[in-house]
């Protein structure tokens, strides 16, 4: 882990937030590789989920949350952790993280567990009271749910179809740790796929390997990850089934994503009119909604659909396919090189174009022509690297995961070729330049 900490600080990707002023713990910043990267996992998810399935809408609801979606959703109540304090030095810990000693100080001077509500609460407009907080989200579902007939109306679907929302959720975790692994503020990328009671059991299954061939496409294979059956007395309060798919993180088999069925509760906690809709599930009384989350069968009976929902945290993605890439290489005569694998849809930067000489306008202005030409094609970032030493170049370009490297000398002034340089295999070859925008569009798909 340290490793890959070193690498995401010392190339960009990850800084600590607020680091000049000391950092605030469990919240990190995204460098200029790390935003590529991030939304390079965004936008394969997006494209898997909504794209690639004509009946799944996308969403982009608000984070901060009338209390009332998170009085229904059952999170006032329930959305806690145990935690105990340390009445000597005062520090406070996830009970599951303390052996009868405290970790900071060694007294043995603890509390009993008790729970913790983890939601950030805010107040909005000028006076702060009772009245006029407002919730930062702690999962992006409850936003799906409360919009579902907004869909619905705007998009005419029926069963089954799916709300995919890609957001930031925030939880005052107790004992944030290991890098970006638990953090307060992170994103998560949350289908909710809506079906008829009676099919949710095998959309379930359906979506675990759905998503299990999502990872392995991003570079997590599927022997590094394993599937856990989540015990009913574990399950949360919602859930009739979930199965977590774990990867093995470097600090240990930890949650990748979840995939759970959530039954009729959600839509059912929100809605109005509760008692004609035959609910399943335990839900509060609800007074105060004004919308029915429901659907009608055949008969125009009405009932409320089951939902599954895959959830999956961007953060935790981002570590286990930065740690699948991490290769640390042996090439020979007693060299080393550290080469980031990335599958070449999430790489940072596509191609880094390297002109020979720094202060060869001939090559800088070709080299620049060969960027934007690459550049325009639109599969993301192109850079010019143009610190004149290409072996530099070469490292730097490995070790962010870059899968092409293209040099640009005075032989291309000469006869319009240039040196392409395979990240993985460390070939060299020389090719055209008219052949170049063929081979990039080939090696990148
Ligand atoms: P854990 O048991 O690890 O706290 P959870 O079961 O509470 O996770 P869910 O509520 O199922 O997590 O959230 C769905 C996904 O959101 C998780 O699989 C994870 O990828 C991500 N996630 C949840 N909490 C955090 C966090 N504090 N930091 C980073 N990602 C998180």
């Amino acid at each position: 882990m340290e490793e890959l900490v070193a690498l995401c600080k010392r190339r960009g990707f990850i800084f600590q937030s607020s680091e000049i002023y000391g950092g605030l713990q469990g919240v990190y910043d995204y460098g200029p590789l790390g935003v590529e990267l991030k939304n390079n996992i965004k936008s394969s998810w997006w494209t898997s989920m909504v794209y690639e399935h004509d009946n799944i809408e996308g969403l982009d609801a608000s984070i901060l949350s009338n209390p009332l979606v998170l009085r229904y959703s059952g999170h006032e109540d329930t959305f806690s952790d145990p935690m105990v304090d340390c009445k000597k030095c005062k520090s406070r810990f996830r009970s599951d993280s303390v052996a009868n000693k405290c970790p900071k100080c060694g007294s043995s001077d603890l509390t009993e567990p008790r729970p913790f509500n983890l939601m950030f609460k805010t107040s909005l407009g000028p006076i702060e009271d009772e009245n006029s907080f407002a919730y930062l989200r702690p999962e992006t579902a409850q936003q799906i749910f409360i919009n579902f007939k907004n869909v619905v109306d705007s998009t005419s679907k029926s069963l089954p179809f799916g709300i995919a929302q890609i957001g930031k959720a925030f939880r005052n975790e107790i004992t944030p740790r290991n890098f970006i692994f638990r953090v307060r503020e992170f994103e998560q990328m949350e289908l909710e796929y809506f079906v008829k009671p009676g099919e949710d059991d095998d959309s379930l299954n359906s979506w675990v390997q759905k998503r299990l061939n999502w990872w392995k496409e991003q570079g997590v294979p599927t022997d590094s990850v394993e599937l856990y059956e989540v015990p009913i007395d574990e399950l949360a309060h919602y859930s009739k089934r979930t199965v977590d798919i774990m990867y093995k993180f470097p600090h240990g088999l930890e949650e990748l994503e979840g995939i759970a069925n959530r039954t009729d509760f959600d839509l059912g906690s929100h809605s109005k009119k509760q008692e004609e809709l035959n609910i399943n599930s335990e839900v509060k009384s609800n007074n105060d909604s004004n919308s029915k989350l429901a659907a009608q069968d055949e008969n125009g009976n009405w009932f409320v659909p089951f939902v599954i929902e895959p959830s999956a945290g961007v953060e935790r993605g981002f570590l286990a396919i930065l740690n699948e890439a991490y290769t640390h290489e042996d090439i020979g005569d007693g060299k080393t090189r550290i080469v980031l694998k990335l599958k070449p849809h999430l790489s940072p930067v596509k191609a880094a174009v390297i002109p020979l000489k720094k202060n060869n306008q001939e090559i800088v202005d070709l080299s620049i022509k060969t960027k934007n030409k690459l550049q325009a094609l639109g599969f993301g970032r192109v850079m010019l690297e143009n610190t004149g030493n290409i072996g530099k170049g070469y490292r730097r370009h490995d070790e962010i995961g870059t899968p092409i490297c293209i040099t640009i000398d005075f032989e291309s002034l000469e006869n319009n070729t240039v040196t392409v340089r395979d990240r993985d295999s460390m070939n060299q070859k020389r090719i055209k330049i008219i052949d170049l925008e063929n081979y990039f569009t080939t090696q990148l798909k």
